[in-house]
């Protein structure tokens, strides 16, 4: 962790879809800002729903890295079961 990642604010769940899509939506903020760059995932950031409006996937996950220190963080949601989170680490 440095002075940059600590601020990113996690979430210990995620209370509905809209709250999974504001996150997403936070994360692309932070890889526009150049501190951080995406490390990994299922699908890109804006393709998590296809055009049918379904979910594209009943897991899906992204990990994004911080450029400064390499800490990891990881969103990941069960959009089959509902529920996930955005944690430190991966
Ligand atoms: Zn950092």
């Amino acid at each position: 962790m440095c002075e940059v990642c600590k601020n990113v604010i996690l979430r210990k769940q995620f209370c509905s879809p809209q709250d999974y899509l504001n996150c997403l939506a936070y994360l692309q903020q932070l890889i526009d800002s150049g501190e951080f760059e995406l490390e990994s995932a299922t699908c890109a950031l804006d393709e998590v729903k296809g055009p049918d409006g379904k979910w594209v996937d009943d897991i899906i996950g992204h990990v994004i890295r911080c450029r400064t220190c390499g800490q990891a963080f990881t969103c990941s949601c069960c959009t089959y079961r509902g529920g996930g989170s955005f944690y430190k680490g991966r």
